[in-house]
């Protein structure tokens, strides 16, 4: 197993447009190439603007409807919890969510997906 805590950086895109990972969410900020790419792939079956330049990517329709309905229940939950549903929503393993319980980023991160505050 790899020590990576974020396996599918960068193939993202790929991974859900090979239906391999079910649900993406991708940052212009972060990635403003892949961000173009995943508005304009036609592997991409469903996409929607989550956020300003946050567009969500999935293999189905529900995956989106799922995980806008978590971000907006963030607080019913614990980070911990929040981040376990988040993992699998994304298509982690359990195995690779353990592992990304346990790194500093788990408990410092600020992203929504990792639990931090919508601003
Ligand atoms: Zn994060």
């Amino acid at each position: 197993m790899s020590n990576c805590i974020a396996p599918h950086e960068h193939e993202e895109l790929m991974l859900v447009e090979e239906g391999i990972k079910p649900l993406a969410i991708i940052y212009h900020d972060k990635n403003p190439k892949m961000y173009r790419a995943a508005c304009s792939s036609s592997l991409i079956k469903h996409r929607k603007l989550v956020r300003a330049g946050v567009i969500a990517i999935a293999t189905k329709p529900q995956y989106i409807d799922i995980y806008m309905k978590l971000v907006k229940d963030r607080k019913l939950y614990t980070r911990t919890t929040f981040q376990v549903l988040m993992g699998g929503y994304l298509g982690y393993t359990s195995e690779e969510i353990i592992m990304y319980l346990t790194s500093n980023e788990s408990k410092t991160c600020t992203c929504i997906e990792c639990g931090g505050e919508l601003k």
